[in-house]
């Protein structure tokens, strides 16, 4: 079912030496490495097909149009919304939450309501709320953590009150690892009929994802995540949010008609894809969605969580080694702080062993604040890693433990 050397050898970079030594790339929760399939896709069309989209009535125009919508289709079908009409092209999560909040959220936010975030948030789900909040003198109420790096959700009922106009969650945190609860969030929100916005920066590339089911208003991921190139990623958004919504970015292909008194925009989803958009960065995504699909997420998952509990296993017998997250229902995410050593003095001695670990804060500083460190080291596994490639790495932790004293 799932051959992990015939897995390897569609990826070509991890074929690569650092420092001399075979690369074991485990630095895979900021950004994954790319399949041939991938790169063939981008290179087919720079050498066959590109030209700008939209407005050609030219062969080349025509064939790169044609290929960009067939991979919003893609996108579509992967996340199974409803309509390609809810898929908006965007560089990353990034700039998809600050698309809501700027032209969903900011329109009807007052002072003194609330938008609701966890505390386990990306810098990316907090700072573009907080800047919307502080604009509208609105509050960013936060959902706290517990010391296993789950949410407390019993605290939920209480802090959705009249007042919250939005929630958004991580579906999965790229810190810790956890797997969030959303479909007990969004039901709760939607009791009260407040909206949720998924983040869902992690979760794609790890398990299915189905937004109707989930019930989700907003949902945002970006192809780098995914094995796509970086630079381009989606919006999911229902299509009454979308149609009452006003673009926040002005320019070309997100209008219908243009004059100096008045402009009428674009239907759904194009008022959304103002100026030329990243044409090889959507072609290059649906790629890599279909090469997942035909992988199998549901294999992936599989393998993953074996990877996740072998490695989980291996770290915990290291003395000093204290695992950051334990949630029960976790990703392939694996965060710690080792008695005694900063994370950079282990970045530094695994990356000369070949090793591609991140050190830091991993963009989650209330996560960091959390558990009174500066910082963690992760190991973010998927599926091309291998057991005998955690071996390496946890004799690496061992390495660093003897060098540091
Ligand atoms: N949300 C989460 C959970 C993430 O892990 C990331 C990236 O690390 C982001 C949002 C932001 O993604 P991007 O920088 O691709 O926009």
């Amino acid at each position: 079912m799932f051959d992990i050397q015939n897995i390897r050898k569609d990826f070509p970079i991890l074929q690569t030496k650092a420092h001399g030594k075979p690369l074991i790339y485990v630095d895979n929760a900021a950004s994954t490495q790319k399949p041939q399939q991938v790169i063939d896709a981008v290179s087919d069309l720079y050498q066959n097909s590109y030209a700008n989209i939209h407005r050609g009535v030219h062969y080349l125009s025509q064939k790169s149009t044609a290929l960009y919508e067939s991979a919003r289709e893609t996108v579509q079908k992967f996340i199974h919304a409803g309509s390609v009409k809810e898929i908006i092209f965007v560089r990353g999560a990034t700039e998809a939450v600050n698309l809501v909040a700027n032209s969903y959220l900011a329109p009807i936010l007052g002072a003194g309501d609330e938008i609701l975030i966890s505390e386990m948030e990306h810098h990316s789900n907090i700072i573009p709320w907080q800047m919307l909040a502080e604009r509208k003198k609105a509050q960013l109420k936060i959902i706290p953590l517990l010391e296993n790096g789950e949410l407390d959700l019993t605290l939920l009922p209480k802090l959705l009150t009249e007042r919250v106009k939005l929630v958004a969650v991580t579906h999965m945190s790229n810190s810790l690892g956890t797997i969030n609860n959303v479909s007990s969030i969004i039901e709760q929100a939607h009791a009260r009929n407040i909206p949720v916005l998924i983040d869902g920066a992690q979760s794609i590339a790890h398990f299915p994802i189905d937004v109707q089911a989930l019930d989700c208003d907003f949902f945002v991921f970006s192809g780098h995540k995914i094995y796509a190139p970086s630079g381009i990623g989606a919006l999911y958004a229902r299509e009454e949010h979308l149609k009452s919504m006003r673009p926040y970015q002005g320019g070309g292909d997100m209008i219908l008609n243009v004059s100096f008194e008045k402009t009428e925009f674009n239907e759904i989803p194009y008022k959304f894809e103002a100026g030329t958009p990243n044409i090889e960065g959507a072609i290059g995504l649906a790629s890599a969605l279909n090469y997942i699909s035909a992988v199998g997420l549901s294999v992936i998952v599989q393998y993953e969580q074996e990877l996740l509990a072998y490695a989980t296993e291996k770290f915990e017998t290291v003395a000093g080694l204290r695992l950051i997250g334990t949630a029960p229902n976790k990703g392939s995410v694996i965060s710690f702080v080792l008695e005694g050593v900063h994370p950079h003095d282990i970045g530094t001695i695994m990356d000369m062993e070949g090793i591609a670990v991140r050190t830091g804060h991993h963009c989650t500083q209330p996560i960091m604040d959390h558990y009174n460190i500066p910082a963690t080291t992760r190991v973010s596994l998927c599926f091309y890693n291998t057991k005998a490639e955690i071996d390496e790495i946890t004799s690496a932790i061992h390495k660093v433990k003897e060098l540091m004293g």
